[in-house]
């Protein structure tokens, strides 16, 4: 009798495991499904599509046995991590995210493999060389795009290869999308969090003066400005970029407040581009009344941010407070409110002002833009990682854009002069 129910035990454990075996095969099955059947058909090439820029630029195209890229190599270098290739090197490129729309992919019936499926990105490559000759072999990140819409229209990341000729040594972090995978230190360009949180709790902001003698005193601890501005305004204060006034709104305004509202405009978590999950910032609370939550609230100290993110926040302030969340499939159909229309429109019209009164219309000839630099200490004694954010307000040409170029000092002599490129490129051709 022991022996039999033994046996009966050691069968129902069998029983149970192979139950168990099968729930988790169909949960893989429906989340995995659409991978594994065109991996397959990758393998054995049997299915066919095309993937094209917004234009029907070719930019990968299976079938027939083969399996090709852009023809131009400009081209192919300066989408190499929008598209990715065929050996899956770029996790977040188009050939290994978008697997369910290229495969044409259905969770009952598999792949159609008759059907030849046509996949058009929303980028423009032409935007895209321009934005990698601009970057002229530094590395760095350009993404720029519609805020009404949220159609991504170029979207580059330097270092960068040509997967037709890959080097035999990989430049450092090719295989990496700097727009949406990576996290810099974002100096200046945290401000506009810093003024959100401001405009939002401080009741005579705009009657305020700040005075800027090149540095202050926290603690016995030193906060230096890269300049000396006098007596401001909120507004020349944020032209001016300077850190006295905005360490100072910092403190007062707290770490708590300061970490809020980071994460209320999307600073610090993750977000879904299409099925494609962005790389998170970083804002830790420094102790009250220290050097570091003045450093923490004019995007120095801990703080980490992706140009995504940053994209995400300009365009709603360009868009009255609302986020069109991007896309690099099509029209967005999905919006969220970010922050309070009143702030959005206070915001713009202070990052127009930042343009007219010192960075200098003539450098964005034709262009309504506005916009925020940030030069971010890296420390080590390496140059400042350059940033330029912002848009145009310009019905017409509805464009958000981050840029940052590592280590390339100035924010405005360098991500700014990239923006400019593009910007016109994407207005004028
Ligand atoms: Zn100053």
């Amino acid at each position: 009798m022991r022996k039999v129910s033994l046996r009966s035990s050691f069968a129902l454990i069998m029983a149970l495991l192979v139950i168990l075996g099968l729930c988790i095969y169909i949960i893989r099955y429906i989340n995995h499904g659409e991978e594994w059947a065109l991996y397959f058909d990758q393998a054995t090439s049997s299915c066919t599509y095309t993937l094209t820029d917004r234009n029907g630029v070719v930019l990968a195209k299976m079938g027939n046995g083969e399996k090709t890229y852009a023809e131009d190599a400009d081209v192919r270098t300066a989408c190499y991590q929008l598209v990715g290739d065929y050996g899956g090197n770029v996790g977040t490129g188009a050939l290994s995210s978008f697997t369910k729309e290229l495969s044409g992919y259905n969770l009952i019936t598999g792949i159609e493999a008759q059907d030849d499926v046509d996949l058009s990105l929303t980028v423009d490559s032409k935007l895209n060389v321009k934005a990698y000759e601009a970057l002229n072999g530094r590395n760095g990140a350009v993404i720029v795009s519609n805020y009404k819409t949220g159609e991504i229209l170029c979207m580059v990341s330097s270092a960068s290869i040509d997967p037709n000729n890959p080097p035999t040594e990989i430049p450092d972090g090719a295989y990496i999308n700097r727009c949406i995978s990576s996290a810099f230190t974002p100096g200046s360009v945290f401000k506009l969090v810093t003024l959100t949180a401001a405009i939002e709790n401080i009741d005579n902001l705009y009657q305020r003066s700040f005075t800027c003698n090149g540095s202050f005193e926290v603690n016995g601890l030193t906060v230096t400005c890269t300049g000396t501005h006098g007596t401001q305004t909120i507004e020349q204060a944020l032209a001016n970029s300077c850190n006295c006034a905005f360490g100072q709104l910092a403190l007062e305004l707290g770490a708590d407040t300061i970490a809020e509202y980071a994460a209320k405009l999307g600073l610090t978590s993750s977000h879904q581009l299409d099925s494609i999950t962005t790389a998170a910032g970083n804002f830790d609370k420094a102790e009250a009344n220290s050097a570091s939550l003045a450093w923490s609230g004019i995007g120095q100290y801990n703080d980490l941010v992706c140009p995504y993110s940053m994209l995400r926040l300009v365009s709603a302030v360009a868009n009255g407070g609302t986020v069109v969340e991007p896309s690099l499939l099509g029209v967005s159909d999905t919006e969220s409110e970010m922050l309070k229309g009143s702030t959005a429109a206070k915001i713009a019209s202070m990052m127009s002002y930042n343009v007219t009164y010192h960075y200098g219309e003539s450098t964005f000839p034709g262009l309504k833009i506005c916009a925020k630099t940030g030069t971010a200490e890296v420390g080590d004694g390496q140059a400042s990682h350059g940033w330029f954010v912002g848009f145009l307000d310009d019905d017409k040409h509805p464009y958000a854009f981050a840029v940052i170029v590592e280590h390339g000092g100035s924010g405005l002599g360098s991500a700014g002069a990239i923006a400019n490129a593009v910007l016109q490129a994407a207005v004028n051709d």
